[in-house]
């Protein structure tokens, strides 16, 4: 049993660090192509390296248009990140053959988690339909979504008015 947990935890962060290195290549090419574009605009408006240097600098420090953007970029990644592995102690902690009942924050929910909220199924099953921060919802990295253990206690919608 304690194999077991290992090796979905050990599975998962290998999965979920495959993912983050993707998603990082990616991100880091669109930042890279930003700051060539734009090294060429101020070169071409006349600009030294110097003071295109220094005004790269400011921007880095103080999270401006190109390295901002960036950061931004990130910030859901990470959290989404965070998230996954939190899934990915729950499921070594209460095993592949539980089954996982879909719990959604119900603050500002996308209607598809609105739908899978309390649903209950198979690890394997939600893995198929795709996980929270899987891409399988319109709320994406942003999913605030978790699958927590259908042994936990019912959970009753909220009504908002
Ligand atoms: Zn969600």
């Amino acid at each position: 049993m304690i194999d077991l947990n290992k090796e979905i935890t050990r599975n998962g962060i290998d999965k979920e660090l495959e993912t983050l290195e993707i998603v990082l290549a990616a991100k880091i090419g669109r930042t890279a192509l930003t700051l060539e574009e734009y090294v060429q605009m101020r070169l071409s408006q006349g600009a030294t390296l110097e003071i295109i240097r220094a005004d790269l600098i400011v921007d880095l420090k103080e999270g401006g248009r190109i390295f901002g953007e960036f950061k931004n970029a990130l910030q859901p990644t990470f959290a989404g990140s965070v998230n996954r592995f939190r899934d990915i102690g729950e499921l070594a902690e209460t095993g592949i053959s539980a089954t996982y009942r879909w719990v959604a924050v119900l603050v500002n929910t996308c209607p598809d988690c609105i739908e899978r909220h309390n649903q209950i199924k198979r690890w394997e099953e939600w893995e198929e339909e795709g996980l929270p921060r899987s891409g399988a919802t319109v709320c994406g990295q942003n999913c605030k979504c978790i699958l927590v253990s259908a042994e936990a206690v019912e959970l009753q919608p909220i009504k908002r008015g």
